[in-house]
């Protein structure tokens, strides 16, 4: 429904990750797959989740006695820290959250930009169409005498690779504070605000200091506050209590666009 109202088109979603079998977390996506083969989607779709899945989405389309129109590719998710999607612009890595039932975070990096090469560099060399590749890979030019150009001097560097980590459902934990290690932008959930925090471990979620003190000691760029309990009205006080620890943080909030990375010049 939010795909819609928001004029995102789910026939071009291909991969989707689930971080763990809690209802708030997947029940939307019956819904989904049952729209994309009402619109008649012919493509394969890969769904990405902890063990369980594919018998909850199965029993959907038994009982409806309807077969999607489309494949579906169920990847089991059994361990962090584990690389489980890869192409050519980036990665997906699992994270190990602390939750009730296993859950987890995942990390998508870009993959490293090849160098470019300066336009002054083409003019006075007149650099060969073959050797381009390798330069940009970051291979010296060789000119026709022989001698040689060193990379720095006509390349200029890439573009930052940026990274996006999604943390949530988790209580506090460090185990993957090396993975988020500088990344431009990290989703942590913060279900209670910090008067809270005894429910919060109880029921092994995070405080909005928590999710704060772990992007300052993970030295993040932004953090994306989500996930806010019901209970609460003024999400305002989320983003106050947690820019105490950690200046750059916004709420995720629906319908909100946040750019991965545009703390970049
Ligand atoms: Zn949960």
């Amino acid at each position: 429904m939010q795909l819609r109202r928001m004029k995102l088109p789910m026939m071009k979603i291909e991969h989707i990750f689930i971080s763990h079998l809690h209802g708030d977390h997947y029940l939307g996506l019956p819904g989904l797959l049952f729209s994309l083969h009402l619109l008649g989607r012919k493509k394969e779709i890969h769904i990405y989740a902890p063990p369980g899945i594919q018998q909850i989405i199965d029993v959907q389309f038994t009982l409806s006695e309807l077969s999607p129109l489309y494949q579906i590719h169920y990847h089991d998710i059994t361990r962090p820290e584990d690389c489980i999607f890869e192409d050519r612009y980036l990665t997906v890595e699992t994270m190990e959250m602390t939750h009730r039932i296993p859950s987890f975070g995942f990390l998508f990096r870009e993959k490293p930009h090849k160098r470019n090469l300066s336009k002054e560099s083409i003019l006075k060399y007149d650099i060969p169409r073959d050797q381009m590749d390798a330069i940009k890979e970051g291979a010296d030019l060789v000119l026709p005498d022989g001698k040689k150009v060193p990379n720095h001097k006509i390349t200029i560097s890439p573009a930052h690779s940026r990274a996006y980590a999604f943390c949530s459902d988790t209580a506090y934990s460090e185990a993957f504070l090396h993975q988020i290690n500088g990344v431009d932008l990290m989703y942590h959930e913060a279900t209670f605000l910090n008067d809270k925090a005894g429910i919060a471990a109880e029921k092994t979620h995070s405080t909005t200091l928590e999710a704060a003190t772990l992007a300052k000691k993970a030295g993040v760029k932004k953090l994306l506050l989500g996930h806010y309990s019901a209970r609460y009205n003024d999400l305002q006080l989320f983003a106050q209590e947690a820019r105490q620890v950690f200046p750059n943080t916004e709420l995720a909030e629906e319908g909100r666009i946040i750019q991965v990375g545009d703390e970049q010049p």
